[in-house]
């Protein structure tokens, strides 16, 4: 018999909230309340589908390693895990942001030859760099990029980058365009071939959903 369960790996917080009104549209609700429940877990309203609920930068590695079938994730994860193993079928046209480079609205009289760049993105960063030429060199950081200029750990930051507020606020200012940034729906390419009959579907209603809301 064939197993047709899937599990569907979503990170907490704008990703969640913006994708449950398209799994409303493929009929999917979750049963528990995402505010209260401590659940990683989630039921569904459909027997058939479950939700996991992990870090936004997991969702890859869940989905390549096939613990869940399918995920959520944002470009910017996507681009740093290198999407090994995954299926990207769809723009889901949500969360939508971009990575740049970032320093300091003042920057000083006299940059070193080779800056040193914070992020969290090492690879994106890495080949970034690299196609422009320049020689730089990357600290890797988990949170809270902006500070690192300010206290002279780095003199720029490689970030996403929504409306610029927590960059005013830090003065920093965005500089250099990485890539534009929104969530994609991945699927692991082996549960697209073995699951095809509820995957497929999935997809197309996901893809209808998208459509609709433009
Ligand atoms: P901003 O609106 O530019 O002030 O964004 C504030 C912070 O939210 C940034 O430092 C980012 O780390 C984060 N952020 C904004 N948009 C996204 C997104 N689409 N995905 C993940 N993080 C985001």
């Amino acid at each position: 018999m064939t197993n047709n369960k899937i599990t569907i790996a979503l990170s907490k917080g704008r990703i969640f909230k913006e994708t449950l009104p398209l799994l409303k549209h493929a009929g999917i609700e979750p049963i528990d309340d995402i505010a209260t429940s401590r659940k990683l877990i989630l039921q569904t309203n459909q027997p058939n589908v479950q939700l996991v609920i992990i870090r936004a930068s997991d969702v890859p590695t869940y989905v390549q390693y096939g613990a869940a079938d399918v995920g959520v994730a944002g470009k910017d994860v996507l681009l740093e895990h290198g999407g090994q193993g995954l299926y990207e079928p769809l723009d889901l046209e949500i969360a939508k942001c971009k990575l740049m480079t970032a320093g300091p609205v003042e920057l000083p009289d006299n940059e070193p030859p080779r800056l040193k760049i914070a992020t969290k993105f090492i690879n994106v960063t890495k080949a970034y760099y690299a196609s422009i030429g320049q020689q730089v060199e990357i600290i890797k950081l988990y949170g809270s990029m902006e500070l690192a200029p300010l206290v002279g750990l780095a003199d720029r930051i490689v970030d996403v980058v929504d409306t610029g507020n927590t960059l005013k606020a830090n003065k920093l200012v965005p500089m250099e365009h990485i890539a534009d940034i929104s969530s994609r729906l991945v699927v692991n390419t082996a549960s697209l071939k073995m699951k095809h009959a509820v995957i497929k579907p999935f997809i197309d209603t996901l893809r209808e959903a998208v459509e609709n809301r433009r």
